[in-house]
């Protein structure tokens, strides 16, 4: 799915990119307002009453305040999250798909425990990160199970 998370819920855009959708988070509410328009095809979603109120389309939710893992939970059971879901497939911190990186041009990028113990890197475009399948996805895969994400492995 296509979200438009408010810029309190960035915790949240990043659980939901974990899953592959597609989360683009407002960075200055009323500029993103004056071009609503752009963002027409995206759910929004807020804990801003006021931010909801104005908000011109009717594809919005009112996300109650709290613990991101409970905006998480609530917005799975709301929205069809896990039909489309594609583990891992964006940057979490910019929301652009990952491409697959060549092992010979990781070399010195990652400590050289990491770079010798794994075969598939990935990055993002956009910032650059570097992504792989550590001890750390495993953890990541582990706590989205307990919060009902269905992940195999
Ligand atoms: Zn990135």
């Amino acid at each position: 799915m296509k979200f438009l998370c408010d810029g309190m819920l960035v915790g949240l855009a990043r659980y939901l990119r974990f899953l592959g959708q597609d989360v683009v988070v407002v960075e200055n509410f009323s500029g993103d307002l004056r071009h609503a328009g752009r963002y027409r095809e995206r759910f929004f979603l807020t804990t801003s009453r006021r931010h909801y109120l104005l908000w011109p389309f009717p594809d919005k939710y009112l996300v109650s305040s709290g613990q991101t893992e409970d905006q998480f939970r609530r917005i799975c059971s709301l929205f069809p999250v896990f039909q489309e879901m594609a583990f891992l497939t964006r940057c979490s911190r910019c929301n652009e798909k990952i491409v697959s990186l060549d092992r010979a041009d990781v070399c010195g990028k990652v400590p050289e425990k990491v770079f010798q113990s794994i075969q598939q890197f990935y990055h993002c475009p956009r910032c650059g990160r570097i992504y792989w399948e550590g001890g750390h996805v495993q953890r990541l895969k582990d706590k989205l199970k307990r919060m009902g994400v269905p992940l195999g492995g």
